[in-house]
C-alpha cells in the first residue's frame, strides 16, 4: 500500500453524503457536523439522534435507497451501511466522478481514512497505523489522551489568543518568533497548570514594576529583591546591571527591553504587548527599570497598557540616580542655606524641549537634576545659561556612575561646563549652589578616570 498523505480538512460549506442511518452512520454525520459540512444522509430507516438532526434542520435525511445522482456535487462521500453490494457501488460511482470515498470497514473502498483522534479543544491528535491495526491506534489514541489532558485545550485556547495579540502589535517578526516560541514550551505549560486553581479559573498573575536602583545590588529594596528572587519573566532596561540581574531564578526569561541611541530597539508598542502576553503565561512578571521606575522611565505608558489589559500590577519604588549621585557627592541636594527647590529635568528631550523647560524655571534657590545629558555638555550649558538665565559661577557637578565602583565625579561650574571631560554613562547633572559642597577630591577621581 501506498503511504498515506496526513492532512487535516476544511470542511466548512462542503456537501458531505453519508449513505445509511445506523449507529456508525450517526457517529461519521456527527463528526462531518461539527467541522461545519453541509451532511445529507440517505437512508431507508435511522437512528433517533439523526432523526432529530433533520427535523431541526442540522441536516437533510431522504428516507429511502441511494441513487447514483445522489452523488453529484458532492465533495466526499461515507457508506455506512451493511451492504458490501452497495459499498462496492457507492465507491465505483465515487471514482468515477472524483469524489473521496470512505465505506466503512472497508480499507480497499477507501480514499481516506479515520484516524483514532485525541481532541482537547482545538488540539488534535491523529494517529494512523494505515490499517495495519485498529487497536494498535486505540491503544495509541488512549495514551495519548492520558499525556494531553483537557487542559491542553485550555492552555492552546490561551496561547491562540497571546498569538493573535502578538500579530497586532507590530512587533518585529524576531521578537515575534522568541515569544510564541515560549509560549508553547513545557515551562510555559507548567505554569499554566500552577496557575489553574481547583475550579480550573486561571489565577491572576502580575507585573511588578521594580526601582532596580543606581547600580549597587545592595541598593535594591527588600520588596524588589524578593520579588526579583521569584521571578519568572524580567523585562529589564539596557542600564540594570548584570549583578542584579543574576539575582532572578535561573529559570527566569531575561529579556533585554532597553532603548538604546542608535541601536534598533524594540518599540513601546513592543514593550507593552510583551507585558500583556508574558502577564498571561507567567504568574510573576518583572519590569525592571534603572533607579526608580517612575521616574523618567516609560512606565506611565505601560500602567495605562496594563490597566487597559485588565492587568494586575504593583509599582516598587527604588532609589532614584539623583539620590546616589548626592550620596557619591556628599552633597544635599535641598541644603535649606542655599536651596529650597529640587528640580528634575531630562535633558533627552526633542529639539527645544530641554531650552523650553529650563525657561519656566525658578531664577533662584533651587538645585537642578539633569538627567540624560550626553555628552554635549556645550549645549548643556548654553541652555542652562541662555534659557535658564544662570550665572557663569553656578556650580556645576558631573556624576557618573553613581554608587558602583567606577563611580566619579567633576566638579565646574557653568562658565568651564562645556569644557568638562565626558564622563561614561549614565551620568548625570547637578547644577546649582549646593553643587559647590561637592567632596574636594571630586575633580581628582576624574582625572584618573578620564
Ligand atoms: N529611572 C531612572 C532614570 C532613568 S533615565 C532613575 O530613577 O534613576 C537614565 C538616566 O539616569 C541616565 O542617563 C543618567 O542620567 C541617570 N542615571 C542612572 N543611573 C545612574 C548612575 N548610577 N549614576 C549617574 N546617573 C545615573
Amino acid at each position: 500500500m501506498d503511504e498515506l498523505f496526513p492532512l487535516f480538512l476544511k470542511l466548512a460549506g462542503r456537501r458531505c453524503l453519508v449513505v445509511g442511518g445506523g449507529a456508525v452512520a450517526e457517529t461519521k454525520m456527527e463528526g462531518l457536523l461539527r467541522c461545519g459540512g453541509e451532511v445529507r444522509v440517505i437512508a431507508p430507516e435511522v437512528t433517533s439522534a439523526i432523526r432529530d438532526a433533520a427535523s431541526s434542520g442540522q441536516i437533510a435525511w431522504e428516507q429511502r435507497s441511494f441513487l447514483p445522482s445522489d452523488l453529484s456535487d458532492v465533495f466526499l462521500v461515507v457508506a455506512a451501511t451493511n451492504s458490501t453490494e452497495l459499498h462496492e457501488e457507492i465507491f465505483r460511482q465515487a471514482q468515477q466522478q472524483r469524489i473521496l470515498c470512505n465505506a466503512v470497514d472497508e480499507p480497499d473502498r477507501c480514499d481516506f481514512y479515520y484516524p483514532a483522534v485525541v481532541r482537547r479543544g482545538a488540539l488534535q491528535l491523529a494517529v494512523s497505523t494505515s490499517g495495519h491495526s485498529p487497536f494498535l491506534a486505540q491503544r495509541l489514541r488512549r495514551e495519548l489522551e492520558e499525556q494531553f489532558g483537557p487542559e491542553y485545550g485550555f492552555w492552546l485556547e490561551e496561547i491562540g489568543r497571546q498569538r493573535r495579540e502578538l500579530f497586532t502589535s507590530g512587533m518585529s517578526p524576531e521578537s515575534r518568533r522568541a515569544i510564541l516560541k515560549e509560549l508553547s514550551s513545557k515551562r510555559a505549560f507548567a505554569e499554566f497548570q500552577a496557575r489553574q486553581n481547583s475550579a480550573g479559573e486561571v489565577s491572576r498573575s502580575k507585573v511588578y514594576f521594580v526601582g532596580a536602583g543606581p547600580g549597587d545590588p545592595d541598593l535594591l529594596t527588600r520588596k524588589a529583591w524578593n520579588v526579583l528572587r521569584s521571578a519568572d519573566v524580567v523585562l529589564h532596561d539596557a542600564l540594570v546591571s548584570r549583578e542584579i540581574l543574576s539575582l532572578a531564578p535561573a529559570s527566569a526569561i531575561l529579556r533585554d527591553v532597553g532603548k538604546r541611541c542608535g541601536a534598533k530597539s524594540i518599540t513601546q508598542e513592543e514593550i507593552h504587548a510583551l507585558l500583556i502576553g508574558y502577564a498571561s503565561t507567567a504568574k510573576i512578571v518583572v519590569r525592571l527599570q534603572g533607579g526608580d521606575p517612575l521616574i523618567f522611565g516609560r512606565a506611565g505608558e505601560e500602567i495605562s497598557a496594563l490597566r487597559d489589559a485588565g492587568i494586575d500590577f504593583e509599582v516598587i519604588p527604588g532609589v532614584t540616580a539623583a539620590s546616589a549621585a548626592a550620596a557619591c557627592a556628599e552633597i544635599t541636594l535641598t541644603d535649606r542655606r542655599v536651596a529650597s527647590q529640587l528640580i528634575f529635568l531630562s535633558a533627552h528631550r526633542r529639539e527645544g524641549e530641554f531650552e523650553r523647560d529650563l525657561k519656566s524655571l525658578p531664577q533662584a534657590g533651587a538645585t537642578l537634576v539633569i538627567y540624560m545629558p550626553g555628552h554635549d555638555y556645550e549645549r548643556v550649558a548654553r541652555a542652562l545659561r541662555e534659557a535658564a538665565g544662570l550665572a557663569e559661577e553656578t556650580p556645576c557637578l558631573i556624576v557618573s556612575q553613581a554608587s558602583t565602583p567606577q563611580e566619579s565625579i567633576w566638579r565646574t561650574d557653568l562658565s568651564s561646563l562645556a569644557s568638562a571631560p565626558a564622563l561614561p554613562a549614565p551620568a548625570l547633572l547637578i547644577v546649582g549652589a549646593v553643587a559647590a559642597a561637592a567632596k574636594a577630591e571630586a575633580a581628582m577621581a576624574v582625572v584618573g578616570a578620564a
